[in-house]
């Protein structure tokens, strides 16, 4: 079995090993030092990367007391390599671990909230409680937390006697039976665990929940800690600052603004489609002086180029509202040949559906409709004029 360094010293960064076992696996070896400073993924913590010589290690795992670094070829040598631990993302993981142990033991001290559940990724850090609590009492846990960060306690490793165990006020039972392994904060908190920390609670900076939502019968908490917390800050602040700026406002206007702004916006939208409506029934009536009489009924067709679809649609319901009046439109957007027919109620006689579907080939299109109103899209906008054409043969002959 390997010598566990992250044991001996969380802040080895480099070492040297040699190689004693190795296991070809789908094209990568698995290999075995005789000592490690690599963290094997478990407990919620990612495993480590680095470097075993100059080859990148892609994974780290422990199976039955054995850990395994996946390489994908082998290092010229087997005997005193140096190797390298990606001390950036190690410092990050034990920053979130410590982080979630003082989160976890605030939850438990001031509210009696159980933590259920942790998970660690590369981008987010969550816990999950057992209670349901209110927005203040997590700004309680949270400010709370953060003060055993500043007052930076000490945290040691213990590896206690079954007897000694069961004297110690732990947060959480071991999930183990052997070689238990407890974190203790100072006084503060015990709680087994197998991942790794930094020596001193000051060492992870901040502790920041970001969000909250509810999970299951409890909550699930967003947070960050250290340098990721920091991270986040940057990005929000510049966020907030760009805001301020474009905005022409202090920080604590910004959302004064964005409400105002946002009624204005919905009171200009309405006022818009209002004079749209306007605007659509003033066009009605012109086309309404194009209409060609067969016998007593009157049939509009028009030819649109680059209008939007609803508009046009409203325009033919607004025609259809005359007696005795068939509505023939296309549209013509680019790629997109449309057909919108529509006509009075009391021509019942013409089925308009029916006649889409005699038009609808000639753009290379699709549609359906009832007998009063049909509407299509087609991808030919060539034969537009022939539609319309056909689709005024078709009514001329029912007339
Ligand atoms: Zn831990």
């Amino acid at each position: 079995m390997a010598i566990k360094l992250f044991y001996k010293n969380t802040y080895i960064k480099e070492f040297n090993a040699n190689i004693v076992h190795i296991v070809e696996k789908d094209d990568s070896f698995h290999v075995e030092l005789n000592q490690t400073a690599f963290y094997p993924e478990g407990g919620g913590q990612p495993c480590d990367e680095g470097y075993i010589g100059d080859i990148k290690v892609s994974h780290v795992y422990e199976d039955k007391n054995k850990i395994y670094h996946v390489l994908d070829k082998l290092p010229s040598t087997l005997e005193n390599i140096k190797c390298t631990i990606n001390w950036e993302k190690r410092f990050d993981h034990m920053q979130q671990h410590l982080g979630q142990h003082i989160l976890s033991a605030a939850f438990e001290k001031l509210y009696d909230a159980n933590t259920i559940g942790f998970h660690l990724s590369p981008n987010t850090a969550t816990i999950d409680v057992d209670k349901v609590l209110s927005g203040e009492d997590i700004k309680k846990v949270e400010y709370f937390a953060n003060q055993i960060v500043f007052n930076d306690l000490l945290v040691k490793v213990l590896y206690p006697t079954k007897e000694e165990l069961e004297s110690l006020p732990l947060r959480k039972m071991p999930t183990v039976t052997d070689d238990i392994r407890i974190v203790k904060l100072d006084d503060f908190d015990y709680s087994p665990c197998c991942g790794t920390h930094p020596n001193r609670s000051g060492e992870v900076g901040l502790i920041k929940i970001r969000k909250y939502e509810k999970y299951k019968s409890g909550l699930r908490i967003d947070f960050i800690c250290g340098n990721r917390a920091l991270m986040d800050y940057s990005i929000k602040n510049d966020i907030t600052n760009s805001l301020s700026s474009r905005l022409s406002a202090k920080l604590d206007e910004i959302l004064n603004i964005i409400d105002k702004d946002s009624e204005e916006l919905q009171k200009i939208k309405k006022e818009n489609k209002n004079l749209k409506e306007q605007i659509i029934k003033f066009e009605a009536a012109e086309l309404m002086k194009t209409a060609k009489f067969e016998g007593n009924t009157k049939i509009i067709k028009n030819i649109f180029k680059h209008r939007n679809f609803n508009e046009v649609k409203l325009l033919s319901s607004i025609l259809a509202n005359n007696d005795t009046t068939v509505i023939i439109f296309a549209i013509d957007n680019k790629d997109k040949a449309q057909l919108i027919f529509n006509r009075s109620k009391d021509l019942d006689k013409i089925i308009m559906k029916d006649i889409l579907n005699k038009c609808l080939p000639l753009i290379d299109g699709k549609g359906g409709g009832s007998p009063s109103t049909a509407q299509g899209g087609g991808t030919n906008t060539d034969n537009l004029e022939a539609a319309i054409s056909l689709a005024y043969e078709q009514i001329k002959k029912i007339c």
